[in-house]
């Protein structure tokens, strides 16, 4: 017996460095919303996790389970209080981003728990039989759907691939109570803050991306792709071409060996569209290609294209965003 709904969709929420709710909650939530009773799990330091809940239930969370962290422990933490919420809300799915801890957690979770395990949704959905996660394959060429055939799934859900969002609610804040399972864990020694050079969006969870390709010829020009990404507020990506020609570090490659992402606007300068690129971008909501050969694939999946040459179009793009704002 449960105090939750019977339709609950548990969903574990990821807290950033700075301690806010990561950009996923919005998406996860409504995704929860849309299949049952979204009831949230935050674990994060007791004094942040009032106000981390109001937000969560402001994105829709009816219920918040809030758990502390061991500041000292990689994962099994928050792996041991998801197995206390699960247990506690009985849910009929449990819904945690595909993000590289998100991941972690939920790999380790449904492992420990034997549940079956769907990773990299784009969305979610429910039939006369129960939860079924859809997934976009093989570099975006194939969508498909997964289900269980045994208890509740934990489905990972790729970041910035849920539109919807949920409605505000005013959540019941529960504090969870949680055994410690002293399972293997990696222990944190010492924590150096990474300064982050750039006011740029991050790249994985950006609403826009624009990535430039080897047709950029050199580092030094790759700069035209970044002021276009600053022009629109939007993040730098790269194809593997230019981050093995040293234009840009490997953090900027985009596709099947790089970051996967699905925001609202991808501009693709100077890229082909190779299968392992289009693998990392295709669910992007409306991609723009500038390409100087008009059968390049990436034009394949463009909502635009200009057929011309990058030196000639990105500055005039620019100038002209730049008059917009004007
Ligand atoms: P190219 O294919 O060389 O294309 C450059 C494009 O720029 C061309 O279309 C050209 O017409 C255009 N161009 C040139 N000059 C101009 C100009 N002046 N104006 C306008 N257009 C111009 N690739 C990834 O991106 N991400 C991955 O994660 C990835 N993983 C891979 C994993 C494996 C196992 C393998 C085998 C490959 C992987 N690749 C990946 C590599 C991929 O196959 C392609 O080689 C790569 O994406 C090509 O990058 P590109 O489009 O920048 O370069």
């Amino acid at each position: 017996m449960t105090d939750y709904a019977a339709d609950s969709v548990l969903v574990l929420l990821d807290v950033t460095p700075g301690g806010e709710l990561a950009k996923s909650a919005p998406g996860l939530l409504a995704a929860a919303a849309g299949i049952g009773t979204p009831v949230a799990l935050i674990v994060a330091p007791d004094e942040a996790s009032a106000q981390l809940a109001e937000a969560a239930g402001d994105l829709g969370a009816v219920a918040v389970l809030t758990a502390e962290p061991d500041p000292a422990l990689l994962t099994v933490p928050a792996v041991d209080a998801l197995q206390a919420a699960a247990d506690l809300v009985q849910p009929d799915a449990v819904l945690v981003s595909h993000s590289i801890e998100g991941r972690e957690v939920a790999a380790r979770y449904a492992a420990r728990a034997r549940l079956g395990l769907a990773v990299d949704a784009i969305g979610v959905s429910r039939d006369d039989e129960g939860i079924v996660a859809h997934h976009s394959v093989y570099g975006g060429a194939y969508n498909v759907d997964s289900a269980v055939t045994f208890a509740a799934p934990v489905i990972t859900v790729r970041q910035g691939s849920i539109d919807a969002r949920a409605e505000v609610q005013t959540p019941r804040v529960e504090k969870l109570a949680v055994t410690a399972s002293g399972k293997p864990a990696a222990s944190v020694d010492a924590v150096d803050a990474a300064v982050v050079a750039s006011s740029r969006p991050e790249l994985r969870g950006a609403a826009k991306v624009v990535s430039g390709g080897r047709g950029l010829g050199s580092e030094e020009k790759f700069a035209l792709v970044e002021q276009l990404a600053d022009a629109l507020g939007a993040a730098v990506g790269a194809s593997r071409a230019a981050v093995d020609a040293g234009y840009v570090p490997y953090s900027y490659q985009v596709g099947q060996t790089g970051v996967s992402v699905s925001p609202q606007l991808y501009v693709a300068v100077g890229i082909s569209g190779a299968i392992q690129h289009k693998a990392g971008m295709q669910t992007a909501k409306t991609i723009v290609a500038i390409n100087k050969d008009a059968d390049a694939p990436i034009f394949e999946i463009a909502d635009f294209g200009v057929v011309g040459d990058l030196f000639t179009v990105v500055p005039q793009l620019i100038s002209a965003l730049e008059q917009a704002k004007k």
